[in-house]
């Protein structure tokens, strides 16, 4: 059925890994990084109309114009659909901002999939996925795959795992698995991905995570070991410049958690936790110290 409206849900990641294994000559670090959507979402209404781009958002703190990765996103694909295609683009913005859940890139993805969905789906997977690494790093991750419409006017994906190469561009899915108990913990502080990789540039060797065990204990379904091998080599980066995000992670542990990591560049963290009682009494405790506190667990809705 075409529709003129629609509603996608826009989950965030977090890296599972996260190793810098180069630089390349065009100034991006080679990556090798296993990215995991958990079910903490924004929420992206779009509108077909005939006057451009608008874009409004429930957010303060996001820009509402072409600095939106969302409008850039919206740029890029109606160019390609012809003149007098526009869209209204409203972002429920409920992923943390400047936390390494790449907010910024799901909410573009689901542009991208939402208007190609609007407008006939006229571009293929591939069109989409170069469209998508255009717009920035962790977009073409954060495109699903596939949509199914689970409610009338609300497309929802199955969720994605995989491991990203190149600057994050290059994708081998992994098999779904979900981690059942995942609590988030952000923060008061953004941190730009952009220096953080400036500053990791700088220093010594950091300890790489073992990406090899890691994908080992994916495959063999082993939530021991998958928490106990992941390992992201930007964290001492991050530590050095806000000890906070250190602290969260010991605590984490402390409250329980099998392991805890920090994500992307951060400074969002991490704790993976046997069962729910002790989750559920982390999410209590820093409930009382941070604002930014979730208990989520692997995103899965289309399957
Ligand atoms: P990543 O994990 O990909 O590094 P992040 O989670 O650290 O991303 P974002 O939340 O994507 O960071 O936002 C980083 C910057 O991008 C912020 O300064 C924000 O103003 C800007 N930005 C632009 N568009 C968006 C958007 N739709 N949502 C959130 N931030 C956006």
């Amino acid at each position: 059925m075409m529709r003129n409206r629609i509603i996608l849900e826009a989950p965030a990641k977090i890296n599972l890994t996260l190793d810098v294994i180069g630089k390349r000559d065009d100034g991006y670090h080679e990556l090798e990084t296993v990215m995991h959507q958990i079910n903490l979402f924004d929420r992206i209404a779009l509108e077909i109309w005939d006057q451009g781009i608008e874009l409004a958002t429930s957010s303060s703190e996001i820009p509402v114009g072409e600095d939106n990765l969302a409008y850039k996103a919206a740029l890029a694909i109606l160019k390609k659909c012809g003149p007098g295609a526009g869209i209204k683009i409203f972002i429920e913005k409920n992923i943390p901002i400047g936390a390494g859940l790449a907010g910024g890139s799901t909410d573009a993805a689901a542009v991208l999939a939402g208007i190609n969905y609007l407008y006939g789906s006229r571009f293929s997977c591939q069109d989409l996925l170069e469209l998508a690494a255009a717009v920035g790093s962790d977009v073409p991750f954060c495109l699903p795959e596939h949509y199914t419409e689970h409610y009338s006017g609300v497309l929802m994906s199955p969720g994605a795992t995989a491991i990203a190469r190149g600057r994050g561009e290059i994708l081998e899915p992994l098999p779904a698995k979900t981690i059942p108990f995942i609590l988030l913990v952000k923060p008061g502080f953004q941190l730009s991905t952009a220096q953080i990789y400036a500053e990791f540039g700088l220093q010594a060797v950091n300890q790489s995570p073992d990406t090899r065990s890691f994908l080992q204990a994916w495959y063999n379904n082993d939530i021991i070991s998958i928490a106990t091998y992941m390992g992201n080599v930007l964290e001492s980066v991050s530590i050095r410049k806000k000890p906070e995000i250190g602290i969260v992670k010991a605590r984490m542990k402390e409250q329980g958690a099998i392991n805890a990591l920090m994500s992307g560049s951060g400074p969002s963290v991490f704790g993976i936790f046997p069962d729910e009682a002790t989750a559920r009494q982390a999410f209590t405790e820093f409930k009382q110290d941070y604002r930014e506190v979730y208990l989520v667990s692997s995103y899965g809705r289309g399957d």
